[in-house]
């Protein structure tokens, strides 16, 4: 049987989900107007009124905003709340720059766990569970979000937060988790060093699933782990700008469900701006329909998705985006070729031999980009005869031609050579910049 956390919202028919994003949207737009001097400036430069926007729409006739904007607004521009309504702070990561600060008032809080609460009971957790968090509690919101969002479906949290691994394991078995919420890369981590320690986590744990986001990860990926450790391996997905962790795949694992009720979402063209189809892939736009402190206006979160609107199998009609392809600024650009560092980890995952820990490093030579893949082996292939080694560098080397067109030097590399991540994994290094 499927459960739902709140099965009339979950459930509610297209057109009167549509007909409450309506209603929202048309009065975000006058309280937007009338609590930020920010939007306030960039309705008049844009000659919109808030009386202009009536429909769905009309929603394409409002400006964009952008992690520039936030950065210039630094720390707290934007915001629409005097700071006594202010509960608490986070700061992004700030994988791309200047990280930016987000505030939430009371309510936000709650609309923030209880899209999580939809999204835990959507992959089977609820009181039986046992989750440990192994997010980084902090100025990070992956920690905290999730912590009140198991709290909230009356599972028990573990807020272990990422690092100190031996002692994850050792609490894991100990407390008998059933979930574990972190980093797709960290968990790669957790499962090598809990075999190190001759533990088996399909055998000697209680763990049933996985909620891995926070980075880019592949379905080979995904199949990888949920092979080696016999878990579900759910993705998570979320913003600091739009709350934090926040949505995730149902039981079907075909696509994120995000709650209408609480945000409306677009993919537009990153070059033109223009609005795509279902479907089709581009950047994802996010207009948050129900938060007071940092309310966002067409949003641009800069990853690549796609959105599809049609029902899903779980008897959700929220709209789903596919697994991320990266953000647009993730997008290398080797030799004129444009590669996502998570199509060359489908490539690779593909691949039985190499282990599931590479990385990218793009150089320049001569005004000449190169990229290198340093992709570990499993200790097997590794003690292979040198001849063995090449045979496997040469199939890498043309899977990753044939398949994204790409000319790269691979390197195949010694188990346990390439940095283990506590968090986000840095999967490329681009000396280009230096
Ligand atoms: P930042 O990393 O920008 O400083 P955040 O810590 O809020 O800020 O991270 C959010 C970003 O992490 C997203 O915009 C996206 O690029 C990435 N991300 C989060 N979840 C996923 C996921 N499930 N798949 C791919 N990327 C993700
Ligand atoms: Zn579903």
């Amino acid at each position: 049987m499927i459960e739902y956390w709140d099965p009339l919202i979950e459930r509610m028919p297209v057109d009167e989900l549509k007909a409450i994003q309506e209603e929202k949207l048309k009065s975000l737009v006058h309280y937007v107007y009338n609590h930020s001097p920010f939007y306030k400036k960039r309705f008049d430069e844009a000659g919109i009124s808030p009386n202009d926007i009536q429909s769905l729409d009309d929603l394409r006739k409002l400006p964009f905003t952008t992690k520039q904007d936030l950065r210039d607004t630094y720390p707290t521009g934007m915001f629409c709340v005097p700071r006594e309504q202010v509960v608490r702070y986070h700061a992004s990561s700030g994988t791309t720059g200047k990280p930016t600060v987000v505030g939430y008032t009371e309510n936000d809080i709650k609309e923030w766990t209880t899209s999580l609460a939809r999204a835990l009971t959507s992959i089977g957790i609820g009181r039986d569970d046992v989750v440990q968090v192994g997010y980084g509690y902090g100025l990070f919101t992956g920690g905290l979000g999730l912590h009140y969002g198991v709290e909230m479906v009356g599972a028990s949290a573990i807020p272990s937060s990422s690092g100190n691994t031996e002692r994850q394991i050792e609490l894991m078995q100990d407390l008998g988790s059933t979930a574990m919420a972190c980093t797709p890369s960290y968990f790669l981590y957790v499962n090598e060093v809990t075999k190190k320690l001759g533990i088996s986590i399909a055998d000697d744990t209680k763990l049933k699933c996985g909620i891995f986001g926070a980075e880019p990860w592949s379905e080979e990926m995904r199949r990888r782990i949920e092979e080696q450790t016999g878990i579900k391996a759910y993705d998570i997905f979320g913003t600091s700008e739009i709350s934090g962790p926040l949505f995730t795949e149902c039981t079907y694992q075909d696509g994120i469900h995000i709650w209408a009720d609480q945000f409306l979402i677009e993919v537009i063209d990153p070059e033109t701006g223009e609005q795509l189809a279902d479907g089709e892939r581009g950047e994802l736009v996010v207009t948050t329909l129900a938060k007071e402190a940092l309310p966002l206006i067409r949003y641009r979160i800069g990853d690549l998705t796609i959105i599809r609107s049609g029902p899903c199998r779980c008897g959700r009609t929220h709209p789903r985006i596919m697994r991320i392809l990266g953000r647009t600024d993730d997008m290398l650009i080797v030799r004129g070729i444009n590669v996502f560092p998570g199509q060359v980890e489908a490539v690779l995952m593909d691949i039985p031999e190499v282990a599931e820990h590479y990385q990218l490093v793009v150089d320049r030579e001569k005004e000449l980009d190169t990229l290198r893949v340093q992709v570990e082996v499993t200790r097997d292939v590794f003690s292979d005869k040198i001849s063995d080694l090449m045979v496997l560098e040469k199939k890498v080397t043309k899977a990753l031609q044939t398949v994204l067109n790409i000319s790269a030097r691979v390197e195949l590399v010694e188990p346990g050579t390439i940095p283990r991540s506590m968090g986000k994994a840095q999967r490329v290094i681009d000396n280009r910049n230096i």
